[in-house]
């Protein structure tokens, strides 16, 4: 498939298909938002308050942040920058181990380079070996996600150090930490030893902003040039810009949140053992489940019961598998009953 299939617009039910906050954003958010004023909302948006905010929250200086409209905008921002062609230069290569996040493999055509997927392991562990056989001279971007998404499977930062060490000059390693909160753990230390690696962070997942888009870029502020150019330059509009402070103002919210979605993983996890399902344990707010050639009879069932899960079946190494949000407790309690009531209708 040479473009993305966004999902379809379901908002009616339970939404546990694209590993969304599913209790939403802390209560302070909506406050700051009702306080706009007309003269804000009249001006270009200011962004050094909300980028010192974001800073303060990852303990980084504020000069290595880049604020994007959601971190998929600093994603395409970086594929630009690092994988357009010169004329007559060679094509330049991503390096994407499977599977991962789709949206590497399309910002890697949008901007004419040429894609390298390293296919996975059984086990879904980081492929290290793999992917350092696949680093050539034109290798300018590896895309890492930790954890990953659709797996859920921890990157060991000791392989992204490795990987930094091992691409040629000019190409950077991308870590993508979309659900970094849930695993409680980050590249942005040892950013200052590693010039070549710019972490990717986004404020949709674990603070429940994905409908206002706020993302950020974390690097080296050499290596960010080339993107910080790509980024529109006000691309962060200001609703996101006085959530952004609000949230990370109410950091209570979000520890809430992050015990809820540990407690619906357990769940989740004592469910597909009861059903005889396969998972594989996760470190992030989802979970891939393994119905094999049940697979699209428990997406629909529990589609016509009011809850969406994502079948995850075509993407590399995933086959029969599908991807659950694992979020507010109740609403997980809901998804396991309705994926009982689907399995033994079935039966
Ligand atoms: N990276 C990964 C791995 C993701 O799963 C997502 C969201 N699905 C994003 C980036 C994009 O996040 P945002 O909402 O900030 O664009």
């Amino acid at each position: 498939m040479s473009h993305y299939q966004k999902p379809p617009e379901l908002y009616d039910g339970l939404r546990l298909h694209q590993n969304e906050n599913t209790g939403g954003c802390s209560p302070r958010v909506l406050a700051a938002l009702a306080a706009l004023r007309p003269d804000q909302i009249g001006f270009y948006p200011p962004y050094a308050a909300a980028t010192d905010a974001v800073a303060n929250y990852l303990a980084v200086p504020q000069e290595r942040i880049t604020l994007a409209n959601g971190l998929d905008e600093g994603i395409m921002a970086l594929a630009v920058a690092y994988l357009r062609a010169s004329i007559g230069g060679p094509e330049l290569e991503s390096i994407v181990p499977e599977p991962a996040f789709e949206i590497f493999r399309f910002d890697t055509a949008v901007a004419g380079g040429r894609l390298v997927q390293v296919p996975p392991r059984p086990d879904f562990s980081f492929p290290l070996d793999e992917v350092l056989r696949a680093i050539t001279s034109n290798t300018r971007v590896i895309f890492v996600t930790n954890p990953n998404n659709p797996t859920g499977v921890g990157v060991p930062l000791d392989a992204i150090r490795t990987l930094a060490r091992r691409v040629p000059p000019g190409a950077v390693v991308f870590v993508d930490e979309a659900y970094a909160e849930f695993a409680g753990e980050t590249f942005v230390r040892d950013l200052d030893a590693y010039p070549n690696v710019i972490v990717g962070r986004t404020f949709s997942k674990a603070f429940g902003l994905a409908g206002l888009r706020i993302g950020a870029l974390v690097g080296a502020p050499d290596t960010m040039d080339a993107i910080r150019r790509a980024i529109p330059v006000y691309s962060v509009n200001i609703a996101a810009v006085v959530a952004i402070q609000a949230a990370l103002a109410d950091l209570d919210h979000l520890h809430d949140y992050l015990r809820q979605v540990a407690e619906s993983k357990a769940l989740l996890y004592a469910a597909c053992d009861r059903l005889g399902l396969r998972y594989v344990p996760s470190r992030s707010n989802f979970v891939l489940v393994c119905a094999g050639d049940r697979c699209a009879e428990l997406v629909n069932g529990a589609l016509e019961r009011g809850v969406y899960i994502r079948d995850r079946s075509t993407e590399p190494g995933c086959a029969g598998c599908i991807r659950i949000a694992a979020g507010i407790v109740a609403h997980t309690r809901r998804a396991i009953a309705v994926m009982e009531d689907v399995l033994c209708a079935a039966r």
